[in-house]
């Protein structure tokens, strides 16, 4: 049994049901994210790890404990909020120190703890000042800190970065990650933002009304999304209409163009419609001349040409459908730019067929 084993909830509200048989073994020390947009019942999920909410079906079982009925106080779990949720007439040593005066800590005990902490979190300096006299990010780190005060089993973490500004933001879940990793701490972490999710996680669970669209790394959810919805989520994609010609052989047709996958079709029939999708930056653009093997490599037109910095998008299309895709910015080499013809790759791997 693995280190934090949910096993079929179900959370209705009424005649509503908020997560439908929802299942995951999650290892001791895994980093796992909830994503999916608002509404898709991750912080229902969340919440009944905490014990603020009793599933209406299904067992939910730390280190071995089945906790589905135990009371939140008793799970020995920390938590954080969006909200940093700090007592504002405490100083940060003593919102630290809260829940260990609570559990009935001792003094020394405390002390010691409160400052292993403030060290963890590189705020010794501020122990006496109170949330009110500080950033946005350093109440968060305290809030943090609290929940990690009492030693807790899991480490439950609701958008705990969604009220900080974009910099911070990218500071603090590097931190984040850093102090889970240093601790060992198994985390749950939910948030709405996909780069957020991608750059945090272990393991991303995708969620859409109430239910599971895809589990996976990071990598694996990005490049290899099993459904529509996973594929439009999280990144940019290119989605391209078109007709399977030949299952056996990959073939799919967009406009007058045959492109072939090396992704299975066992799904599909022969003349069905369907969706091929690939990423903008799983296209390349060959060089001028290049002998490519001729299988995915299509000559098109230019139609725009943005410029972003690190890389540059440019729009083409197959027949009537739009293509997007990437190529690095390299000041020696000069891009092509509206009107050119091009010849672009489409890798076989990339091309992922969704019915
Ligand atoms: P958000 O990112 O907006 O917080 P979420 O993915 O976390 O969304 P939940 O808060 O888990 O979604 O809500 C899932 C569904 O359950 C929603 O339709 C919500 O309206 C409903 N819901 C959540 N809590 C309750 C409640 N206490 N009573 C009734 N319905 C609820």
């Amino acid at each position: 049994m693995a280190f934090l084993e949910i096993s079929n909830i179900q959370k209705r509200f009424g005649s509503q049901t908020a997560v439908h048989d929802f299942s995951i073994s999650i290892e001791k020390g895994e980093f796992i994210t909830f994503l999916g947009p608002s509404g898709c019942g991750k912080t229902t999920i969340l919440r009944m790890l905490a014990g603020f909410e009793a599933p209406s079906v299904g067992s939910i079982v730390f280190d071995g404990k089945d906790v589905t009925h135990v009371p939140t106080a008793k799970r020995n779990v920390g938590m954080v909020f969006q909200s940093y949720a700090l007592f504002p007439n405490m100083t940060v040593a003593e919102n630290i120190g809260f829940g260990l005066k609570v559990a009935n800590v001792g003094k020394d005990e405390t002390e010691a703890r409160v400052r292993e902490m403030l060290k963890l979190i590189k705020l010794d300096a501020l122990a006496e000042r109170y949330p009110w006299q500080m950033s946005g990010g350093q109440q968060q780190r305290v809030a943090l800190a609290r929940a990690l005060a009492n030693r807790p089993k899991v480490l439950l973490l609701d958008e705990p970065l969604s009220a900080l500004d974009a910099k911070i933001r990218i500071s603090l879940r590097e931190e984040i990650r850093e102090l889970q990793r240093e601790l060992h701490i198994t985390t749950v972490f939910v948030t709405h933002d996909q780069e957020e999710a991608l750059s945090i996680s272990d393991r991303i669970v995708v969620l859409n009304e109430g239910r599971v669209e895809q589990t996976g790394t990071p990598s694996a959810i990005y490049n290899f999304p099993r459904t529509r919805f996973v594929a439009s989520f999280i990144g940019t994609l290119n989605q391209l209409s078109g007709e399977v010609v030949d299952t056996a052989k990959g073939e799919i047709r967009v406009g007058t163009q045959v492109l072939v996958t090396s992704n299975p079709l066992d799904d599909l029939k022969n003349g069905q419609k369907c969706t091929l999708a690939i990423r903008p930056e799983a296209i390349t653009l060959d060089a001028p001349g290049a002998v490519t093997n001729g299988k995915n490599t299509v000559q098109t037109v230019v139609d725009d040409v943005s410029f972003l910095g690190s890389i540059v998008r440019m729009r083409t299309h197959l027949g009537a459908e739009v293509v997007s895709m990437d190529v690095f910015n390299d000041p020696n080499q000069k891009l092509p730019v509206r009107g050119d013809t091009v010849s672009l790759s489409f890798a076989f791997e990339n091309l992922l067929v969704l019915a």
